[in-house]
């Protein structure tokens, strides 16, 4: 899950991490009295949507007095933000922050992440923080560096002075540098995050150290025992479908494709979309209904699917272990009477009463293709969308 900037940075000062001072504004009234309450000289209005690159996108604006506050947050309220993280149709913004503008002497980029291949959490800093980490990655990953916290230990005072002295940070500034990322590691193991990312980091003119940029992403899994974070949800942001699967406890994803994937379990969800994939076709989402759906479930999933104008043909590829084929067969029979289906539906069942399954599918009288291995099913929904 996903927050806002200032959300974020609510969390950070909780965390004793130093921010600017600043206000959520959701209208230009609020706004100005944001800015009347912050008091000059500069201030800066802030499109708040769950996505970055909100600077370059024009989303980040320096005003010098009210009048400017006004007119840049009438301007900026309401736009439809383009960003590279937003998809080219990009995302109305309805809430602005009202920041005190900073004197910045110097941008940094820091960020904890959770890293699969060391099973640890990895503390990343740059001395290239700003508008394009993601340049910096990508053309010179070396001024990126990283340590890889024991997680009996937590951040050692070695790593992270290790972060402030490789990033540059002048010997004045090391230990309010050292204290941010020990403050942030700490803040990202006790919220459950997957990412917290403070970018840029930056060093004021007086040479303290602050928190420009906050993103935040948190464990869906872990929520339950957040519902401070929970709170912070914005529907606004997220994906219709996504949030009506949520309702239902499926795990579905939105993607760009029009082969539309109903499986059990998320590995064989990703591999059925390769499977598809390596056949020429493209997956129109990822969804995962779970070990133990019901015929009810399967229903509401189909529903979802099949709201995406883009799908021209659908895949069930179900393993029946603790899911029974029978479950998943009236599941689609059901479904697809409700919904009236109109695309090609193939399905692939293996498993538990797999025999019953194929049978109820081929009696329903509907117009099923079915098939016996992943690749003859992926093959057949590829040749039904050509
Ligand atoms: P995004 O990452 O979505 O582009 P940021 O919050 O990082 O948004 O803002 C983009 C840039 O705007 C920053 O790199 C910084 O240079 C500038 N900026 C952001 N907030 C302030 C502020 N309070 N004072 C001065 N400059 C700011
Ligand atoms: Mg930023």
């Amino acid at each position: 899950m996903k927050i806002h900037e200032y959300q974020g940075k609510e969390i950070l000062r909780n965390f004793g991490v130093p921010v600017p001072r600043g206000y959520p504004a959701f209208t230009v009234q609020e706004a100005i009295e944001a800015a009347q309450k912050l008091g000059g000289p500069v201030w800066v209005v802030k499109a708040q949507i769950h996505a970055g690159g909100r600077g370059k996108g024009g989303g980040v604006k320096l005003a010098r007095s009210l009048d400017e506050v006004k007119s840049l947050s009438e301007q900026i309220l309401g736009m439809q933000l383009k960003t590279h993280q937003t998809g080219p149709e990009g995302q109305k913004v309805r809430r602005l922050m009202i920041e005190e503008g900073a004197d910045i002497k110097k941008e940094y980029y820091v960020a904890a992440v959770t890293d699969r291949g060391t099973q640890r959490v990895a503390m990343m800093a740059s001395s290239e923080g700003g508008m394009d980490i993601e340049e910096v990655a990508h053309a010179t990953p070396e001024k990126i560096i990283k340590v890889f916290v024991d997680p009996a230990a937590g951040l050692t005072d070695a790593q992270a002075t290790e972060l402030a002295k490789g990033i540059g940070v002048p010997d004045a500034s090391v230990a309010q540098a050292i204290d941010v990322f020990r403050k942030l590691y700490e803040c990202y193991m006790a919220t459950d995050a997957s990412l917290a990312e403070i970018n840029p980091l930056i060093l004021e003119g007086n040479g303290n150290i602050k928190a420009l940029d906050a993103k935040f992403n948190f464990d869906a899994n872990a929520l339950f025992r957040h519902p401070e974070i929970v709170a912070y949800r914005d529907l606004d942001e997220e994906d219709p479908a996504e949030i009506e699967a949520s309702k239902f406890d499926l795990a579905y994803i939105q993607l760009d494709g029009n082969i539309g994937c109903l499986v059990n379990g998320a590995g064989l969800a990703m591999a059925t979309m390769d499977t598809i994939k390596l056949f020429g076709g493209e997956p129109a989402n990822f969804l995962d209904v779970g070990g133990g759906a019901t015929a009810e479930k399967v229903t509401e999933a189909f529903k979802i699917m099949l709201k995406n104008p883009n799908v021209k043909a659908i895949l069930v590829n179900i393993f029946g272990g603790i899911m029974r084929c029978d479950v998943i067969a009236d599941g689609v029979i059901t479904a697809s009477r409700a919904v009236g289906l109109k695309v090609p539906l193939v399905v692939r069942m293996k498993g538990t009463n797999e025999d019953l399954g194929k049978k109820m599918l081929a009696e329903s009288g509907l117009p099923i293709i079915s098939a016996d291995t992943m690749a003859e099913a992926a093959q057949k929904v590829v040749a039904a969308v050509k």
